[in-house]
């Protein structure tokens, strides 16, 4: 007990998932920085929503530049106490970013239904108005279109990181419209969780509902992480934080339950782009 509440204090969790004002974070990105150098973290990876006509939560074409200079200058200006990565979560439906950046994270937030998205992990009226409205009335069809796309997420953006795998089922706890032991909803996402297990890239173990308070548990389920650890795939632990006071939210606890079954996980960028050959 003792060594592990030692170990405990000494542990700072950096978190290649923020977000900042640039998209829908509540946080600026110099924020998100001194909270993370705060907490001791060696580092901190910023991914902003790339851009989805239409849609409030993403960045806008005419931010890319600022958004990545100012992160260029930020990276530059607290060298000496962090080191700042610059990515983006690359939406499925998005264009690519047109800058270099240090990393992606590829994750499937929307639908693009007949030239209009129809984003699913807004609030639970709005996904249940999607199933009725596009998938009418059944929740195992939309969950099969989600992993449709899902399953093709590298292929479509080569992303160093997957995003929340199992994002559909973010209201699920607070609402009934899913039930996730169903064996239509388990062949549609264990088939995606198939696919991408070829892919070069990392799993992320994300927090990021917990501290928004819909979920208790980290995405994604822990039968899909089991899964990934016993195929020995790598995950990577995220925070998915949208404001400075959330950053290490739910970090420490996720690692101490990942350590307790013996599943190991990453932290940083170097050894995401080890996995991948980089
Ligand atoms: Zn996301
Ligand atoms: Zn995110």
């Amino acid at each position: 007990m003792m060594q592990d509440s030692l170990s405990e204090s000494r542990r700072a969790f950096s978190t290649l998932h923020a977000h900042t004002t640039f998209s829908d974070g509540k946080s600026t990105a110099e924020e998100m920085i001194l909270s993370a150098i705060a907490n001791g973290a060696p580092e901190i990876g910023i991914s902003d929503h790339s851009y989805l006509c239409g849609e409030d939560w993403t960045l806008t074409p005419d931010l890319y530049g600022e958004y990545y200079s100012m992160l260029c200058d930020l990276r530059d200006k607290y060298k000496k106490k962090i080191k700042v990565y610059i990515g983006i979560e690359q939406d499925y439906l998005s264009e690519k970013f047109p800058y270099e950046l240090d990393y992606l994270i590829g994750s499937v937030h929307a639908f693009d239904i007949g030239g209009k998205y129809r984003s699913i992990d807004l609030s639970v009226g709005m996904t249940k108005d999607i199933i009725a409205e596009v998938f009418g009335g059944d929740p195992y069809l939309y969950a099969e279109a989600y992993y449709d796309s899902v399953a093709d997420v590298y292929n479509r953006t080569e992303c160093d990181i997957i995003g929340h795998f199992d994002l559909v089922t973010k209201f699920v706890e607070v609402d009934s419209f899913l039930d996730v032991n169903n064996p239509r909803y388990i062949k549609a996402r264990d088939a995606a969780l198939k696919k991408l297990l070829d892919a070069p890239a990392v799993f992320e173990v994300n927090t990021g509902a917990i501290s928004r308070g819909y979920r208790t548990e980290p995405y994604p389920d822990l039968s899909v992480i089991k899964t990934l650890a016993e195929a020995g795939k790598p995950l990577v632990l995220t925070s998915d934080s949208h404001s400075a006071q959330t950053l290490d939210f739910a970090l420490a606890e996720t690692a101490e339950k990942l350590d307790k079954l013996g599943i190991p996980y990453h932290t940083t960028l170097a050894e995401v782009k080890a996995y991948r050959g980089l």
